[in-house]
């Protein structure tokens, strides 16, 4: 599958106070044993059990969007809400444990079921996305983003970078490792070298995006596009955010990956701009979400925060149109 860097033709402990008290009483003394001290690390605002979120959560939402069963949001950190009902959901959550970029998720005790559940990486994402996957083991360094993998007959394509981990690296080789790393833009580069080493990917991201920590990626789009990989992969312009963003149109499966350009909201099933984070210029974004209108796609994969799907293209366009009246009116 050849990259065309021309524009296409057509579109182309806890505190002492919290800590279970002891019975003072001396007939209760002899014969009862204390209560385990908890985890100084649990955040008092998990339920009890197994399973716990930790102090240093950065409240990134992944595990949130993982494993909604048992994850919610409290007091602008992740918190468990209701401990795992079934194994499946219990699968689910040990997938968001691995998944959190800070480690903040943990079990009340060592569990050997964590080395079957490394072996579920990179997660498939839907029936309707064949050959999509969820890479897993999110980045601190890119504030948890979100990396995916596509497996196609042509090269497969990695989007944004996981934390490397030698255990991830060899499951994605098992579904050929990749020939691309598609970089939406300059904050979800994470481990990128490591795994461009590893791999042996080449790598892509906007010349407007390019700093010291990418200046060796090997190919840097210039202009405004759009670029294409293969046929089935269209690279869309979408400055706003950084100068360099870029979203990957996967054409047959109607997908739109779109690193932080646009997303969903948490509290709603609105699309949000987050443009307290626009980096480069609220008008530049706002005409690169006007864009989107023209493209064909019903998925939105975004690089933080959960997956939206519409119904049809004209549910999409709704949804833009929607926002942008948000933002302009
Ligand atoms: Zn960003």
């Amino acid at each position: 599958m050849a990259l065309s860097l021309r524009a296409a033709a057509s579109l182309a402990a806890p505190p002492a106070h919290l800590r279970p008290r002891r019975r003072a009483t001396s007939m209760v003394r002899a014969t009862v044993s204390p209560p385990p001290a908890l985890d100084s690390r649990r955040r008092p605002q998990n339920v009890s059990g197994e399973f716990f979120v930790d102090h240093r959560c950065i409240d990134c939402a992944t595990c949130r969007w993982m494993a909604p069963e048992v994850f919610n949001r409290v007091d602008d950190q992740s918190a468990v809400a209701a401990q795992p009902t079934s194994g499946e959901i219990r699968t689910k959550a040990l997938q968001a444990l691995l998944s959190c970029p800070t480690g903040s998720i943990h079990t009340d005790k060592p569990t050997k079921d964590i080395l079957q559940v490394q072996n579920t990486f990179p997660l498939p994402i839907d029936d309707d996305l064949p050959g999509v996957y969820l890479c897993g083991y999110h980045s601190e360094n890119s504030y948890g983003a979100t990396s995916y993998l596509i497996v196609h007959p042509e090269g497969n394509i990695m989007i944004d970078s996981p934390r490397y981990t030698p255990k991830l690296a060899n499951q994605l080789e098992k579904l050929g490792g990749a020939r691309y790393m598609f970089l939406t833009h300059i904050d979800d580069v994470a481990d990128h070298r490591k795994w461009a080493e590893r791999l042996k990917c080449e790598r892509i991201i906007h010349s407007g995006d390019v700093e010291d920590i990418t200046a060796d990626v090997e190919w840097k789009l210039t202009g405004n596009g759009p670029w294409n990989i293969g046929t089935d992969f269209e690279l869309i312009h979408t400055p706003g955010h950084t100068e360099g963003s870029v979203c990957l149109l996967y054409k047959p499966l109607k997908a739109l990956f779109t690193g932080d350009h646009v997303a969903k909201s948490e509290e709603s099933d609105d699309l949000n701009l987050f443009l307290m984070y626009s980096k480069q210029s609220v008008g530049v974004q706002l005409d690169s979400i006007r864009k989107l209108l023209d493209v064909d796609f019903e998925w939105f994969l975004p690089g933080h925060g959960y997956r939206i799907r519409y119904e049809d293209v004209y549910a999409k366009n709704s949804a833009i149109e929607a926002l942008l009246a948000d933002y302009t009116n």
